[in-house]
Order: structure tokens, then C-alpha cells, then sequence
């Protein structure tokens, strides 16, 4: 019986609940009604008649939901600056998530090294998840890449990437969230 009450205490212990100070408790409590934007998780497509489901929001609501930066590159199509991103460098295996709504974007095996000073990748893990348009912005003809999804901006595509596409997919790491797989 001694050794039970000893068990149950040590058990105890052990699962003690985080004191309700503690940084993880505060976040976890950020992070449930007020922020329904997914991090780090994979929210497939959905399609209706062949065509991906929008998610359309409010700037008011984008503004609430995303921090600072990420309103900045996916609503204002911002971009972060060179060798800055928190992505650039990621070599693990798995999928880079739209960071507004969760969509798989690009998957690592299409990762390479462009030497750019941002994330880059040859092809989209799917057609459906990425448009492209036209962007004249800074007296340049660029193709923009959007999220199909949210439209929250990604990057631009440049016809100077490597086999077997030619394409670079030049993606802001604020745009994307990485799930490892
Ligand atoms: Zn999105």
C-alpha cells in the first residue's frame, strides 16, 4: 500500500498541471476562440463542382487573426527581407502550409537552394492551390503566386528555376507554416 501511495503521488507529480502563469497556458489560451487560424496544420482542399472553396474575410478579421508581418505579406503583399525568413534554411522533410488558411502549398523534396535569400521551390505540391497574376508593381512584370485558397500572397514565379520545370517558386517564409512529416 505504501508503494501504491507513493506511485500515485510520483504519477502526480509528473502530470501536475502547468502553474496557470506559465507561457504555454497563456498561448494555449490565445490561441483557442479568438484565433481560429490554423498553425502548423495541414486543412486540405475542399472542392465544390470542381473548384477549391474560398475563404474569404474581412481585413478586420485577417488584422485580428494574423500577426503583424504576416498581415503585412499575405494581405498587403509585402515582402520580408532576404536571408531573413524563418524557412530558408529548413531541410526537413515535410509540407509548407499556406499560413492564412493551411493549404499544402509546396512539398520539401521541391525545395532547392537559389541562393536568393528566400524560400524556393520548382513546382506547388498542386496546380489548384496556387494562382498566379500579373504584378507591374516596382516597373517590373512579375508573376505573382496567391494562395487559391485565401488569396493571401505567397511570392512570385520566375521562369529561371531548375529541371525539371524551369520554374522558381520564390515564397516569403512568412507566408508559410512547416509541417514536418
Ligand atoms: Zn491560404
Amino acid at each position: 500500500m505504501k508503494y501504491l501511495i507513493i506511485l500515485l503521488a510520483f504519477g502526480a507529480c509528473n502530470n501536475a498541471p502547468l502553474p496557470t502563469d506559465s507561457p504555454a497556458v497563456a498561448s494555449a489560451k490565445e490561441g483557442s476562440p479568438t484565433n481560429p487560424i490554423p498553425t502548423d496544420s495541414i486543412i486540405p482542399a475542399q472542392y465544390v463542382d470542381g473548384k477549391i472553396v474560398k475563404v474569404e474575410k474581412s481585413e478586420d478579421v485577417w488584422k485580428r487573426e494574423l500577426n503583424d508581418q504576416e498581415f503585412y505579406v499575405l494581405r498587403k503583399e509585402g515582402t520580408e527581407r532576404a536571408f531573413t525568413g524563418d524557412l530558408l534554411d529548413n531541410h526537413d522533410r515535410g509540407i509548407f502550409v499556406c499560413a492564412g488558411c493551411g493549404l499544402p502549398l509546396f512539398a520539401s523534396e521541391t525545395k532547392f537552394e537559389s541562393g536568393t535569400g528566400w524560400p524556393s521551390f520548382y513546382k506547388p505540391i498542386s496546380e489548384d492551390c496556387i494562382a498566379d497574376k500579373t504584378d507591374s508593381s516596382h516597373g517590373m512584370d512579375r508573376t505573382e503566386v496567391e494562395c487559391a485558397r485565401c488569396g493571401g500572397h505567397q511570392g512570385h514565379v520566375f521562369p529561371d528555376g531548375p529541371p525539371p520545370t524551369g520554374l522558381r517558386y520564390c515564397i516569403n517564409s512568412v507566408s508559410l507554416d512547416f509541417v514536418k512529416q
